[in-house]
């Protein structure tokens, strides 16, 4: 169901964009392929979240996973890592001549499949759950890896996981306007990916780029810095069906694309789709604006107890 939706969006894309913006979709539709042949859901430990406890948390805008004592399932990233690794391998045999005339396909493949992320995977993927890319490029570069690749694989290999604990407990988030007033996820503290104005629900949805979790964007206002009023925001294209508009700030500079859809998007298609309208980020960029590095709220995790058992056990 998602594949052949994805499918079908690649194959419009490929006949409406320009051959960069093509290319982009092609390589993170390899990247969607990846995580949903992944063959089976990642895990997800339940931790008590108390209805006060919620209430609080998105009064005082703390993410709901902040500071709760959440289990990433290292093994489910660790597989998707090493088939994402897999997919680079093969973009790289197709776009170096010599390098394919030189390692013949099968040992390239091999060789991907070992694990070779550096150091710890549990660290690995803990730091990428909670987005901490600087944390992620220190990692790299101490193992003498390529940051830029580890921060991009590393956080796309918890993609599922991320997004399989947005379903577990965005469900109580209220959906009601004043519930969560940020601009960051009430989920995770990702910034938004994109909006969307879903047709049938006549409001404007944030998406996390993250966690994939959707909330009510506050009319008019900056997601990133807050500015509010009619006049902040503004189209500097025209708007037409199949591109975005892009909303722009003029207080912090920041971007954010807003897609028309019929229904919200998938949260494993939300990479695909940012991918698919590349072009309007360029031409925002052009113009000066950009998109926020990091993360709206930085995400730091409880240990869990039965790690702390463990810690306690091998102190003995
Ligand atoms: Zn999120
Ligand atoms: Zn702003």
């Amino acid at each position: 169901m998602l594949l052949r939706r994805l499918e079908a969006r690649l194959a419009h894309v490929r006949s409406m964009k320009p051959p960069g913006v093509a290319d982009a979709a092609d390589i993170q539709a390899e990247f969607t392929r990846a995580a949903l042949d992944v063959p089976r859901p990642p895990r997800v430990e339940r931790f008590p979240l108390p209805r006060e406890r919620v209430r609080e948390k998105l009064r005082a805008g703390t993410p709901l996973l902040h500071g709760e004592p959440v289990v990433v399932d290292v093994q489910h990233a660790a597989e998707l890592y090493s088939r994402l690794r897999r997919v680079v391998a093969a973009m790289h045999l197709s776009t170096s001549p010599v390098q394919s005339a030189l390692i013949a396909p099968r040992q390239v493949v091999e060789a991907a499949r070992d694990w070779d992320a550096p150091g710890d995977p549990g660290r690995l993927f803990g730091e990428a759950f909670v987005q901490h890319r600087e944390h992620l490029r220190e990692m790299a570069v101490h193992a003498a890896a390529d940051p830029d690749e580890i921060v991009a694989l590393s956080i796309l290999a918890v993609g599922p996981s991320l997004r399989a604990y947005a379903r577990a407990i965005g469900p109580l988030v209220p959906t009601g306007d004043a519930a969560w007033t940020r601009g960051y996820c009430p989920i995770c503290g990702a910034w938004p990916l994109l909006g969307e104005l879903v047709e049938s629900q006549q409001a404007r949805r944030l998406r996390c780029g993250a966690c994939g979790w959707g909330w009510a964007a506050l009319p008019n206002a900056c997601p990133y810095c807050g500015n509010a009023g009619a006049t902040a925001m503004r189209a500097p294209r025209p708007v037409d069906d199949a591109t975005p508009t892009v909303h722009v700030c003029e207080r912090c500079r920041g971007f954010l694309k807003l897609v028309t859809a019929r229904e919200p998007a998938p949260a494993e298609l939300l990479g695909f789709e940012d991918a698919a309208t590349a072009d309007v980020d360029a031409e925002a960029t052009q113009h000066g604006y950009r998109r926020p590095a990091g993360a709206g709220f930085t995400l730091e995790l409880s240990i869990p107890e039965s790690e702390w058992a463990e810690d306690l056990a091998s102190l003995d």
